[in-house]
């Protein structure tokens, strides 16, 4: 009886973990078709300098059209992409289409604007990134200074002195580097301070419930208040509302990304709104 249930569980746990592994090779398979026919688009969301209202920047964002599921979200496969480590190719595909996108733009005779684009950490971590991202920035004929890369804090924390150095080797490229969801990471303050950064960037789960709470109030104004200390820009990601703009601008804040001015866009319609 014993042995027989065992037989049982044993076989169902050979079954669920076959499962899994062949749900994740369907995943890997399905991004790696999409990578070499087209399948996957960045969506471009303005970042609006607060004090002229006018769009300094936009932030390229990965999209995933996949045939079986629709406009897959990023939250959906980038972490799994990670793991896998498809991630270096994708995001190598999101800087070369990004860059490609901005000098077209520049090109067209549209205002000037940087684009930011999201590294991961096995990407910070390619001890050839620099060279990758210069061969990029020479194909495209996009100046270092209209790129910004975002990193998040977890990426770094734990590696300080590789990061200073890799990150200076950026730096003096010209590159504009900026801290992505600044506040929800292991957060050491010592590591801004030794890091080449231009620009922190607030999470929006501090931005969602300002003015009304408290405690997000005054985190958001200690970050504005630390970032102008430390002679950083900052900018406020997921605005949604005039009252957390006019709290944000009160602060002293430099810019802002949120729904309030426009969701993420596809290329032609991001254009659209830059020739406004
Ligand atoms: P993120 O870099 O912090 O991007 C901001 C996210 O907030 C985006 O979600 C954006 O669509 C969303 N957002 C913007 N404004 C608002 C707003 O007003 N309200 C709300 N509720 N949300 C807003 P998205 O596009 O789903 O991207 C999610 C995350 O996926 C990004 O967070 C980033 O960490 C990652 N990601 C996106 N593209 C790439 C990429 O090319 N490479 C890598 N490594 N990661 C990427
Ligand atoms: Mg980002
Ligand atoms: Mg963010
Ligand atoms: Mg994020």
């Amino acid at each position: 009886q014993a042995k027989v249930q065992g037989r049982n569980i044993y076989r169902f746990f050979t079954e669920a973990m076959g499962q899994a592994a062949q749900r994740h090779l369907n995943l890997a398979r399905r991004l790696r078709e999409a990578l070499d026919h087209g399948g996957f688009a960045l969506h471009y969301q303005p970042q609006i300098d607060i004090a002229s209202g006018r769009i300094a920047g936009c932030e390229a964002l990965l999209r995933w059209n996949d045939p079986e599921e629709g406009l897959v979200p990023p939250g959906r496969f980038i972490a799994f992409a990670e793991e896998s480590g498809l991630i270096v190719q994708i995001g190598e595909w999101a800087l070369r289409t990004a860059c490609r996108q901005a000098r077209q733009w520049a090109d067209a005779g549209l205002p000037p604007l940087h684009v930011s684009v999201n590294l991961s950490a096995r990407q910070l971590w390619q001890a050839d990134l620099p060279e990758r991202i210069g061969a990029i920035l020479e194909a495209t004929g996009l100046p270092p200074q209209s790129l910004e890369l975002e990193l998040t804090e977890s990426m770094i924390m734990g590696h300080e002195p590789q990061a200073v150095e890799q990150l200076g080797l950026l730096r003096r490229m010209g590159l504009r580097l900026a801290i992505d969801d600044f506040g929800t990471g292991y957060s050491s303050l010592s590591y801004l301070k030794n890091l080449p950064i231009e620009v922190l960037k607030i999470d929006q789960s501090f931005v969602r419930n300002i003015p009304q709470d408290r405690n997000d109030r005054e985190i958001v104004a200690g970050i504005i208040a630390l970032a102008r200390k430390l002679n950083l820009a900052v900018t406020a990601e997921g605005v949604e509302t005039p009252a957390q703009l006019a709290f944000l601008a009160e602060q002293g804040c430099d810019s802002y990304q949120g729904y309030l001015f426009s969701r993420p866009l596809p290329a032609a319609e991001f254009e659209k709104l830059l020739a406004r």
